[in-house]
């Protein structure tokens, strides 16, 4: 659109903000979506997606080009930009990039910049992050067939995430903090596998290694506090998330864990300005309630921008 102007800028191109295009555009808004990588989200890391509604079992990677492909049919814009910022002055709103001085307007601003993976913090993690841990088993899990791995973490993703390891590595063992939590079917589709060991209630100290990860310390919180040393070749970490929501901090829209507060019509406080999907306060974070989030969204970005016009 020319002078940059759109009626709705959707931050992130992750179910959230995809969905929320296609609603959008079909309520005959200007819609541009911007997005620092490749259209998908956390999608593009999700090895196998069982559980959305009507699709049956494909890879979280297809269902993101069937969703940007969607959005492409119906003539959404969109663009590869990290924004930094936003900037709240009534009824334009100002959105500023990292790429470049491009600073875009918009009569509403829906936010779905989602999560990024929490680190634990402990001594070698920086040394080895990228060349021995990975936050993807999916990206990275081929460099592991048949080498020895360890999971951390016990949640839907870790759980998730080793039942794939599982299946081409020759030894995997779970490191908890707390015991698995994820689905029970999950859990126990886990515990069947012959080379998975799990060790809940465990708290990392370590990783070691000089030229390569070699292996990973680890401690009990029970009262024995029995410390262990697993040797690996690799490491996944699922510890949780964290809200990519550093940009929109001046807006004064985030709770204290940096989520964006919205109410049952993803409004934040600031008119014109709407959270979906994972950034969101919200209880379940999956792709199903992203879209649904996103809908919600787009909808009541559109009631208010006719309001406005
Ligand atoms: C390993 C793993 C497995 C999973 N498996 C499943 C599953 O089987 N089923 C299921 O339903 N859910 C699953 N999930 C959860 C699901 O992927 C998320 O709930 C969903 O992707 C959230 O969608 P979203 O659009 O809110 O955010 P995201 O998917 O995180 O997308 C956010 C987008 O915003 C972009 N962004 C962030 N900051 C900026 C910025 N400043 N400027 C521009 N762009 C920005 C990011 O690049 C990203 O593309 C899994 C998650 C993981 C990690």
């Amino acid at each position: 659109m020319e002078n940059n102007t759109y009626d709705i800028v959707i931050v992130g191109a992750g179910p959230a903000g995809m969905t929320a295009a296609i609603y959008a555009i079909r309520a005959n808004m200007s819609v541009l979506m911007l997005d620092r990588l490749s259209p998908g989200g956390q999608m593009i890391n999700t090895n196998e997606v069982e559980n959305y509604t009507g699709t049956g079992k494909l890879s979280g990677a297809e269902l993101a080009i069937k969703m940007f492909e969607h959005t492409q049919e119906l003539g959404v814009a969109f663009d590869y930009k990290t924004v930094t910022g936003i900037a709240d002055n009534g009824p334009l709103k100002t959105i500023t990039c990292e790429e470049d001085d491009t600073v875009y307007q918009a009569r509403a601003v829906i936010l779905a910049t989602g999560t990024v993976p929490r680190r634990l913090g402990v001594p070698g993690e920086d040394s080895w992050a990228g060349s021995g841990i990975s936050w993807c088993a999916i990206c990275d899990g081929a460099q592991y067939r048949d080498k020895e791995v360890v999971v951390i973490g016990g949640g839907n993703s870790a759980v998730e995430e080793s039942i794939y390891l599982a299946g081409i590595t020759t030894r995997l063992t779970v490191v908890t903090l707390f015991d698995l939590t994820a689905d029970p079917k999950a859990c126990d589709l886990l515990r069947r596998f012959d080379n998975v060991t799990i060790y809940p209630y465990q708290e990392v100290l370590e990783f070691t290694g000089t030229d390569r990860l070699t292996g990973v310390r680890f401690k009990s919180t029970k009262e024995d506090a029995t410390e262990r040393y697993v040797e690996c070749d690799g490491v996944f970490e699922y510890i949780g998330f964290e809200a990519s929501s550093q940009a929109f901090a001046r807006l004064g829209i985030l709770d204290r864990t940096g989520c964006i507060k919205v109410d049952s019509h993803m409004r934040t406080s600031v008119p014109g300005i709407y959270g979906a999907g994972d950034i969101t306060v919200k209880h379940l974070r999956q792709i199903v309630t992203a879209c649904s989030d996103g809908a919600v969204a787009a909808n009541s970005a559109a009631v208010y921008v006719e309001s406005i016009k």
